[in-house]
């Protein structure tokens, strides 16, 4: 029988670029010690009196059908803290939850587009992005940032791109740069939205972990709030990542609209994992830097080993658990100097090329390792590149 080209074409038909994570994986499974720097997702669990919150909600009975657009507590608690730290007015009604971000990208761009629609994102690019979009059968169409600009985007090249296209996809801090957008790029972003009529979403799941700079969300910027469906996750803030609570931040009609959406895909998210998630967003951002803190660590470990070589440079680390590096002094592509790493090293990376072609001759190192090991992985890799280096 055959299957839809909506599910069949997901991936587009070229590699995913988990090619040298899954060489490592297979190397872990033979018995070789691998350090793995690929995935986006801390070395703790979520705290314990998160999950003691979580059990309490269950035992007290929060494990039937919860409200769809999610609890009034929980979306209260997002409403403010979204409210707080953009000074526009937010209500649980500019709320739906959602089984993570992840989820919330997909309802977004099922909002904003009709089949065979143009759905704009920034390349380089976090791996599920061009799949989401081919997912509700719209068309995806990359708009490349450029190392020379440090990856902040061109205002003049996406509105190049806008004609016909409906929405437009950004993140910051980004995955996988750890670049953050300035006040400049975000201007830019939002003039070619409200010239060419694009829904903007933004992916805001590292609004948390900005260690220099600060984050902007374009919905605080004039007459963007209309038009702008934030996407937020509890997963990196408050490492919940297996939790799958995020949700959608957006105009009410918008919300309502994406509820009926919720009501006949997800039917809303888990009570307890809610309760859970608003106890954990009730500790406040004192709990949130925490959770933070390791990356930013690991961001001046690295900054300090980085500058005492000159085989690869570091991309502004800005935000997000993420650093970014330019190998391009070695003369490799990206999977070829992580595969070759992989091989001598036994340290995996992700290759650039992973987040498409403008990260091409980059490689991404997840800073989720404990802090000793990370320095020494970050050491050998440098010292590798020297080896390589033309
Ligand atoms: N957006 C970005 C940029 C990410 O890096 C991730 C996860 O790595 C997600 C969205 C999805 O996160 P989740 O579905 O866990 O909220």
């Amino acid at each position: 029988m055959q299957l839809s080209s909506r599910i069949t074409g997901l991936l587009g038909g070229g590699s995913d670029g988990w090619g040298v994570f899954l060489r490592a994986r297979q190397m872990i499974a033979k018995g070789t010690a691998v350090t793995e720097l690929t995935i986006g997702e801390h070395d703790i669990r979520t705290a314990a009196p998160i999950l003691q919150d979580m059990h309490r909600a269950a035992m007290d009975g929060h494990t039937g059908y919860a409200s769809v657009p999610g609890t009034p507590g929980l979306r209260d608690a997002v409403a403010q803290r979204v409210q707080d730290r953009t000074g526009v007015k937010t209500t649980r009604d500019n709320v739906v939850i959602t089984p993570g971000g992840q989820a919330a990208l997909f309802a977004a761009h099922a909002a904003t587009t009709n089949p065979g629609d143009t759905a704009l994102f920034i390349d380089p690019y976090y791996a599920t992005y061009p799949g989401t979009i081919r997912g509700v059968s719209a068309i995806p169409k990359a708009i490349p940032a450029h190392a020379k600009d440090a990856f902040q985007p061109r205002a003049s090249e996406i509105a190049a791109a806008a004609a016909g296209a409906k929405s437009l996809l950004i993140n910051s801090p980004n995955n996988p740069t750890g670049v953050v957008y300035t006040r400049d790029t975000l201007d830019g972003i939002a003039q070619v939205c409200k010239d060419n009529g694009l829904w903007l979403i933004s992916d805001e799941v590292y609004d948390t972990q900005v260690w220099n700079g600060t984050h902007l969300s374009p919905r605080a910027l004039p007459d963007m709030a209309e038009r702008t469906l934030v996407v937020g996750s509890m997963s990196k803030s408050h490492a919940m990542t297996g939790s799958r609570c995020g949700w959608i931040v957006g105009p009410e009609d918008a919300i309502e609209h994406l509820t009926n959406l919720a009501t006949h895909t997800t039917y809303g998210v888990p009570g307890f994992i809610q309760d859970a998630a608003l106890f954990a967003l009730r500790q406040g951002t004192g709990f949130e830097d925490e959770i933070g803190a390791p990356f930013q660590r690991r961001r001046l470990l690295a900054q300090d080993i980085i500058a005492q070589q000159n085989a690869v440079s570091l991309v502004p680390a800005d935000g997000a658990m993420y650093l970014m590096l330019d190998i391009r002094s070695t003369g490799l592509s990206g999977e070829a100097f992580a595969y070759a790493l992989l091989d001598a090293h036994h340290i995996a990376v992700m290759p650039g090329e992973s987040f498409g072609k403008a990260a091409a001759g980059h490689i991404r190192v997840a800073m989720t390792i404990d802090d000793a090991r990370f320095a020494q992985a970050l050491q050998t890799l440098c010292e590798f590149a020297k080896t390589r280096a033309k």
